[in-house]
Order: structure tokens, then sequence, then C-alpha cells
């Protein structure tokens, strides 16, 4: 007990020990919240004699539940089963592996990401012999996810077995979302959205399946609570009530998903929900320098929908924060990878001590290409999307279908290498598969001796399949791969191809199963991984190789390094233009606990950096407004940034804020008539709330254009 209360704080230690009841802790960024909760984890298995199976503890990235895996098997020893530390989704797949047959879902349903939704997007724009492109693929995909923003749909196609009508029912976007879920049900694919509603639903329809988790999670914790949104704050607060233990931590100044449905409310009104709450506050920052932690403070203070709160330092006096402003993006680059070199050689630090952030990926690529002139080991998470590249893609597809034979696997590579199983074929499979009740697979092996069938390579993929069928169990997950990969001939296939980064990719993924299988010194299942995997999001490659780490700031999220550039801190980067344009004050404000979060990452050593020049869209750059909103005595000023500049900055901040308050724009709705002074006449399709604009089809062109809601001269008939 000793052990797990030393080098915590007595608030921390109150933390750590209060674990009946409803508990928030509240605190800034860097004060040992995520510390507190994986020691009060701890504390509950070995003090209490809690299994692990009856804690549920969620965190918000997989990468964040696999550290925290780490830091709790320390502690409490490397046995036990640690499933349930996990994300919202992770929890979810668990319940449905369960209970989802009640629901008429296979347990081994398969879970979709967006590029396994676009496939099937293909086949139905191909069915269909309509036209393609990405644009609209996440059109629709967008009102997919409005239709599964709330449980409605899965009661009335699993319950009462109906499509759910879709609005204006009759045009082409809900036929193809109606024929987009008939096709999901038949592959039994959940995406992401799916899994929290069938959870609910479950728990709805079902009060035995509730009863049963309520009485099986007798201890509940949620790290970065600000960020939930409402769904995963009732699903926790559902799951919460039998035992009455629900524990969560977070900072309302480090709420950025707010776009995405996040809502700080349920943590600031924490004991309006459960009004017995305990409060506990921590004040101490252990991560970064007072100069550091200064810049943070001062920064969030000109936020004003906030509980004001400074946090303490408790580590001595460094260095000024940096501002350094470049004449170009060249030069930024360039400056940026000077400072790295001479971290290296005059504090003797690692590669990994070094973190660049930025707002958005595209950011990047100038610094890196600098980095790979200099020949310094660099690694991206977010952006890079390995488990989305085509080569990872098949790979993983052939151990699903060793594991599950699903639908959706089969179709991705049944004629990678060419099979002779074209269109026509798997046309013809798909009819029997429908006469017959029966998966692709099971219809191929069915059918094999059909002479529609006999002269493919159809025997020969049934063959290799069932070979690994019937060693899977002897064999390791990466074991599994290897001998997938050659026996139906897909590495020889790519090697044929010659694509030496393909090859590579797929090295690298049976190099992170093996890592995998070291770290965890157990065997993985093969259904384990495969869940494992297909929760991956893009932020989640490994890490372990000395590199310096460079994401965006929402992918940095709750992780703290040395050393910290912050680059692109550019006016309309950061903050961004769109999040101003469509959420004004909120937006701004929410940009701004984006910076605070990407300043508070740092524990030695902070350099903003931003440079002249042009963005993207032609437009001239300018520092950004948070830099100058701080005391000029918190950082050290390196490069030439003149007076003119800095005035030119102000003049077009207070500019874009007039537009932005001023501005007002149009609001019609859709299927209105307007008239543009120079398009004339036209019809308003939809109205993009998101994007701020309308899509108006009008009458002189043939195809609707997008037109901004601030445009003014937009005439209502
Ligand atoms: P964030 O809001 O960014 O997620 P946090 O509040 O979760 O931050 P932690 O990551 O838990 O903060 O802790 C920040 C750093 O301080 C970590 O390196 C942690 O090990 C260290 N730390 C936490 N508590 C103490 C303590 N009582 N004494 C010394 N170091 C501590
Ligand atoms: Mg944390």
């Amino acid at each position: 007990m000793e052990e797990l209360l030393d080098g915590l704080n007595p608030s921390q230690q109150e933390a750590v020990v209060s674990t009946e009841g409803y508990v928030r802790v509240i605190a800034g960024a860097g004060s040992g919240k995520t510390r507190a909760l994986t020691h009060r984890y701890a504390f509950i298995v070995n003090e209490l004699g809690v299994d692990p199976a009856n804690i549920l503890s969620v965190t918000f990235t997989n990468k964040a539940a696999h550290e925290m895996r780490r830091r709790v098997k320390k502690l409490i020893g490397g046995e036990q089963d640690t499933g349930f530390i996990t994300t919202y989704h992770g929890f979810c797949v668990r319940v449905l592996r369960e209970d989802i047959h009640r629901l008429f879902y296979p347990k081994n349903f398969v879970i979709l990401d967006v590029e396994d939704q676009k496939i099937l997007l293909r086949e139905i724009f191909e069915d269909m012999e309509l036209k393609m492109n990405d644009k609209t693929f996440k059109r629709i995909l967008d009102r997919i996810g409005v239709l599964k923003g709330n449980t409605h749909y899965v009661q009335q196609m699993i319950i009462r077995g109906v499509m759910p009508s879709v609005e204006e029912s009759g045009d082409l976007d809900s036929q193809i979302i109606q024929r987009y879920l008939k096709k999901q049900k038949r592959v039994y694919g959940l995406d992401f959205d799916d899994l929290l509603n069938f959870v609910f639903t479950l728990f709805d329809q079902y009060e035995e399946v509730l009863t049963k988790w309520q009485n099986r999670l007798f201890y509940l914790q949620v790290d970065e609570f600000q960020d939930s949104s409402l769904k995963q704050f009732e699903l926790v607060k559902l799951l919460s009530e039998k035992q009455g233990n629900l524990f969560v931590v977070g900072d309302p100044d480090q709420t950025i998903y707010e776009w995405r449905g996040a809502d700080p409310k349920y943590m600031v009104d924490y004991e309006k929900y459960f009004p017995d709450a305990q409060t506990i506050y921590l004040k101490e920052n252990y991560r970064s320098t007072p100069e550091i932690l200064s810049l943070g403070n001062a920064l969030i203070k000109n936020n004003h929908f906030r509980v004001d709160k400074d946090m303490l330092p408790t580590n001595p006096s460094g260095v000024k924060v940096t501002h350094y402003h470049g004449k170009d993006e060249i030069q930024e680059a360039n400056w940026i990878v000077q400072q790295i070199k001479k971290i290296m050689a005059e504090k003797q630090r690692n590669l990994s001590d070094i973190a660049i952030l930025y707002r958005a990926n595209y950011l990047s690529r100038s610094v890196e290409q600098e980095l790979i002139a200099e020949n310094i080991d660099y690694t991206i998470f977010g952006g890079f999307k390995f488990f989305d590249r085509m080569e990872i893609k098949d790979a993983i597809a052939h151990l699903r279908m060793v594991a599950f034979s699903d639908d959706l696997s089969f179709s991705r590579i049944i004629n990678v290498p060419k099979r002779q199983i074209g269109k026509k074929r798997m046309a013809f499979l798909r009819q029997k598969a429908e006469e017959d009740g029966l998966s692709l697979y099971s219809t191929m092996k069915k059918y094999v001796e059909h002479e529609r069938l006999r002269r493919t390579g159809a025997k020969g993929f049934i063959d290799s399949i069932e070979y690994l069928k019937s060693i899977r169990k002897e064999r390791k997950v990466s074991e599994l791969l290897q001998e997938s990969m050659q026996v139906t001939g897909y590495e020889a296939y790519r090697r044929e191809d010659g694509d030496q980064e393909r090859l590579d990719n797929m090295a690298e993924l049976l190099h992170s199963i093996v890592q995998y299988e070291q770290t965890l010194g157990e065997g993985i299942n093969l259904e384990e991984y495969l869940q494992m995997v297909s929760l991956y999001t893009d932020d989640d490659r490994q890490d372990q190789f000395d590199s310096v780490k460079m994401m965006t700031i929402h992918t940095a999220k709750g992780l703290e390094y040395p050393y910290v550039f912050v680059i692109g801190m550019t006016e309309s980067v950061l903050p961004n233009v769109r999040a101003l344009r469509q959420r004004k004050e909120r937006g701004l404000e929410e940009e701004r606990r984006l910076a605070y979060v990407a300043v508070t990452r740092a524990e030695r050593a902070l350099y903003l950096t931003e440079s002249e020049g042009f963005q993207n869209g032609g437009q001239k750059k300018y520092p950004s407004r948070f830099i100058f909103e701080v005391e000029d005595d918190l950082y050290e000023r390196v490069g030439e940034l003149d007076e003119a500049l800095i005035e030119e900055t102000k003049d077009y901040i207070r500019a874009s804020n007039r537009i932005e308050k001023t501005s007002g724009g149009t609001s019609y709705e859709s299927g209105s008539r307007v008239k543009h002074p120079v398009f004339g006449e036209g019809t308003i399709q939809e109205v993009d709330e998101k994007k701020n604009n309308y899509m108006i089809f009008f009458d002189q062109l043939k195809a609707p254009r997008p037109i901004s809601r601030n445009f003014k001269n937009l005439e209502k008939l």
C-alpha cells in the first residue's frame, strides 16, 4: 500500500483511496490525474482484492489504453487480464461479442472503418451505375452519420426488420443509404457509431443484459472525461447505476472535441447528475518548468467560458519559451532541425525526447523534408494511416478469412492475386449466396465443382484457407500471418509487383505483431488481435524506435515530452479559420484550448514557430493571435519580426473579428428558390451547417455549386 501511495501528493492519495461513490478529479494539465487514476486502479486490485475483470477503466485512445495497461501491469503483476482498460469503443466490442446474438447478429461481426464503408459504397455505386468520387462518398457518409445520431434505426432494422426511412425518401442519396444499410447488415458489419448504438439497444431491450454488466462492473473510471459525448456519458452513467461507483478525471480547459459532440458540462456539472459526488482538486503541476506553465496559464486566461484555476509549479526554473519567426517555411523548418541537432548534441538527449506538434497534418511536410535531408529519424502518428494502406488491409483480410471468413474480407482478397474470379463470377456467387443464405466463402465451397468455378483459382484458395484454419490453434498470430501470405500466393504476387514500399510495410506489420507478442510476454489469440487492429485509428502505430515524434495536437492529448515544438503557429491555422467561421466565439475558445493542450505537453523546453509567406490558398500568413495575447516577457523572440508586420497582424485580426461579428450571412432553408448576381436563379438543394454553405442547383448550370452562407448578395425569391 505504501508503494502505491508513494510519490503521490495528499490530494492524489485521497483520490486513490476514495474508491466508493461518485468522485471527480478536476485539475489542469500535468497535475498527475492520469497517474492518480492508474494508482487507484492498482489500489482497488491490490488492496481491496477486486478482480480486474470487475473494473472498467476508459481512456481516450488505444494508445493511451496500451500505456495505461503497461503501467497497471507494473503495479499489479503481469498475469491478470486487463482487457477492461480500454476505450469506449473497445468496451462496446466486448459487450457485443457476448450478447449481440440477441440482435440476430453473429458474435464474429465485423467492425467497419471508413475505408470498409467506402468499399461498400463503391459496390453500390457500381450496381447502380453511378459515377463516384470521394466527395460524394463523404456526403453520403455524413448523412449516414446523422441517421446514426440516435438508436431508432437499430430498433427498426433489427427488431422490426424494416429499413429505416431516410428523410426526403425517393432522392438518390436516400436510395443509396438504404442499400448501404442493407449491405452492411448482410456482411454483419458495424461501424463505430453502430458499436455504441447497438449496445444501447441491447441494454434497452434486454434488461438482463444490462443487469449482468451492471453487476459485473463494480468500479468504473474514466480519464479525459471532459471530452466525453452525451452518449458516452450516458453509457457510464447507466453502467454505474447499480454499484454507484464512478470515478472521473479531467480538465475542462482541455476540451478539444466539442466539434465532435464532446461536452465538458458532464464534468463541470457532475454534482448535478450525482448529488452526493465528491470533488478533488489537484493544484501542483509536475510536468513543466515554471516558464512553460506561466505561458499556459496566461494563454488560457483569455477564455471567458471557464472556471479560473492556476497551476502551481513544482519543477525548478528552466529556460524561457522561444517564439521563432521565419521569413518562410523553409527557414522555419531549417531552424527547427538545427535546434533538434543542438538539443541532441548539448543535452545528450534521445530523439524520442522531442515532439513536433501541429494543427493539421499537412503542416508536417516541410519539416519532414528537412529531417530527411539531415538524416534524422522521425515517426508520424496520424496522417500516415499505416493500417489504411492497401497491402496492410489485404494482409489483415487474410487473417480475418482464417478467423471469420466474412464476406467483406472474402471480396477483398478473392481475386488478389488474380484467380479468374471477376465481376461475373462474383455476381454468380452473390446470387447463389443470397438464394442459399450462405456466406460467399461457404457458397464458393459448395459450388467449387460447378462449371462456372471449375477452371478458376477457387479450389486453390479454399485449400489454402482451410489449411490455415487447421493450423491456427498451434500458431502464433505472427506465424499465421507469414504462412497465410505464402500459401495464398499474396506475398509472391507483391514481390512480382515490385513495389518495395508495400513490401516494407508488410514487413513492418509482421514486425509490429512480433513486438506486440514479445512485450505482452503471452500469446494473443487471433480474434483478440483482429479486434484490436480493427479499432486502430491512425494514431496507434508502434513508437518503439528512437525517433522524433510528429503528430497533431489532438493526438498529443495526455502525452508529454521534454522538448516540444509547436509549428505553424499562424493566424487562420491556429486558430483555424473554419472553426472561427462556423462556431464564432465558441470556436475561438476551443482553438485556444487546443493551443493550451499543445503548450502543456512540454516538460523542459517549448518552441512556438511560424513564418511569413503564403498559405495553401494563396493568403498571406501572419503570426497567430495566441502568440500576442500574453505578456511579452514570457517569450524569448528569435528571428526578425518587425514592428510593421506586428501592426499588420493586429489589423488583420481586428478585421477578421469584424467580419465574424457583423457578417450574419443568410439562413435559407433547403428547397428555397434564390437568385445569385452571376449565376442567376436556382434552388437550394442542401444546407451544410458544418461548412456553412448551400449546395445550389442553378437553372443555367449543369451541376450544383457550393455558395457560402456568408455571401450577402444571395437573394431569396
Ligand atoms: P494531462 O491533463 O495532460 O493528461 P495529467 O494530469 O494526467 O495531465 P499525468 O500525466 O498524470 O498528468 O502526470 C504528469 C507528469 O507528472 C507525469 O510525468 C507523472 O509521472 C508526474 N507526476 C504526477 N504526480 C506526481 C507526483 N505526485 N510527484 C511527482 N511526479 C508526479
Ligand atoms: Mg492525463
